[in-house]
């Protein structure tokens, strides 16, 4: 019984993860291209995402200094 359990729930436990992971946000809040969602941090709003590394460690150093905007939900 346990072996037939526990690779249903490390599934489960993984698809929550990506979901959980996905970016709040379409665009890079950098420079306003494209964000993808490799390149992400962690913030206390949710996991935000970047053009490219440059721009995420741009973020990291000074995070207050640029704005999020989050994706349209309805879209
Ligand atoms: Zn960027």
């Amino acid at each position: 019984m346990k072996s037939f359990l526990a690779p249903l729930i490390a599934s489960l436990a993984m698809a929550t993860t990506v979901l959980a992971a996905w970016p709040i946000n379409d665009m890079c809040p950098v420079d306003g291209k494209q964000a993808r969602a490799i390149y992400r941090v962690k913030t206390a709003e949710g996991p935000v995402a970047f053009c490219c590394m440059d721009c995420l460690t741009a973020f990291e150093k000074a995070p207050g200094k640029y704005s999020v905007t989050k994706k349209d939900p309805k879209k």
